[in-house]
């Protein structure tokens, strides 16, 4: 008899990718992608691959923390059956609270290697079926003539849709839109995300003085443990609102939405602690009638491949925002999701279809947990 698949070591890297240039947002500043690589390895010759990106102003991760939580997170893997992911990523979640990032990571490892073990297309061991879709780009925070320029230059490139980073001073970022608006006309929707840089009323003022600009929908307008003001904030603007930062797991989902406080939810790997929380979240939006975009921080594009899967294999996501590779000076991925312009195309090959360029790996610092 076959001898049952279990996983016999993980290995960790360390892997870190320049940006084409700094990328400031509301709450904080990044320079360069420092992310943390899992390889699940099992008995047999299939392993999984999973990428946690820490941004640490938003879920208190970094990547030396990340790369010390995964020793931990490995050990307790050992000899365990990859393909139970709700029994393991149970005793991830229980393990160790919070560090999103890095369980997400781990989860993204074990769907992979049961794609791999199915011969299936992530999409569709989660039940759904595949279909291209486009992502945003995003413009970070910087004088509104740069940010023009650039959100021209973004048109001109082919994307059908345009992330405006906001959050600080109502008359700064009003002039940010007036002159992107001038620059690329009427027709592209622009997106707006204030990263939890306004107060209440600094919200409302400003979101009432962008009404007329076409805004389709503003990310976090307030601190993320304010619920109450971002529902009064919904309350007081004709612009829908997306729970960014206040919305991590299936917890928050249920909290914001039966508190009424948002009209969509944005959805990242990073935040959910993985797929399996991914899709409890995403249940809760159907049942309450929130649709939902799947967004990103600053991974490759083996992260945002696994999250692409999940918007391609729910039809109640709306809204992608997987640009975070666009950012970066190298792309050290073979195979995985394709991007034509912003249109995202995924693989059938099996498992997210991701892999990591060998020579890449080659530089990286490393340990094996066996
Ligand atoms: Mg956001």
């Amino acid at each position: 008899m076959k001898e049952k698949l279990k996983i016999t070591s993980v290995d960790i890297y360390k892997a870190d990718i320049e940006f084409k240039e700094p990328f400031r947002i509301a709450i904080m500043e990044i320079l360069s992608a420092q992310s943390v690589f899992i390889k699940i390895n099992t008995n047999e010759d299939l392993y999984g691959l999973g990428e946690a990106n820490p941004t640490w102003g938003i879920t208190g991760e970094t990547q030396s923390i990340n790369l010390a939580g995964a020793v931990d997170l490995a050990r307790l893997l050992l000899n365990k059956d990859p393909l139970n992911i709700e029994g393991r990523m149970r005793e991830i979640d229980r393990f160790l609270i919070h560090n999103s990032t890095l369980r997400s990571a781990f989860d993204m490892a074990l769907y992979d290697l049961l794609g791999k073990v199915a011969e299936l297309p992530l999409y569709a061991v989660l039940g759904g079926g595949k279909r291209s879709f486009w992502t945003d780009n995003t413009i970070g925070i910087a004088d509104p003539d740069y940010m023009a320029k650039k959100a021209l230059d973004y048109k001109n490139q082919g994307f059908q849709a345009i992330k405006v980073k906001l959050g600080t001073t109502t008359d700064q970022d009003i002039e940010r839109i007036k002159k992107i608006r001038k620059a690329i006309g009427d027709d592209l929707p622009i997106r707006i995300d204030a990263n939890q840089g306004w107060d209440y009323k600094t919200a409302v003022v400003t979101l009432q003085g962008l009404e007329s600009m076409g805004i389709e929908y503003c990310e976090q307008p307030i601190a993320c443990w304010d619920y109450e003001n971002m529902r009064r904030i919904r309350q007081n603007t004709s612009i829908a609102i997306m729970a960014d930062e206040s919305l991590f797991d299936h917890h928050d989902a249920f909290k914001l939405a039966s508190m009424g406080c948002c009209d969509y939810f944005n959805i990242k790997l990073a935040k959910s602690g993985g797929i399996h929380t991914a899709l409890k979240i995403n249940a809760i939006a159907e049942s309450a009638g929130i649709r939902c975009m799947v967004g990103c921080m600053t991974e490759t594009r083996l992260g945002l491949t696994a999250a692409a899967h999940v918007v391609s294999a729910r039809p109640n996501i709306q809204y992608a925002d997987l640009d975070g590779y666009l950012m970066l000076k190298e792309d050290p991925v073979i195979g995985g999701a394709h991007y034509n312009v912003g249109e995202i195309n995924l693989p059938d090959t099996p498992g997210h279809g991701a892999d990591i360029d060998p020579d890449f790996l080659k530089h990286c610092e490393s340990t094996t947990v066996k």
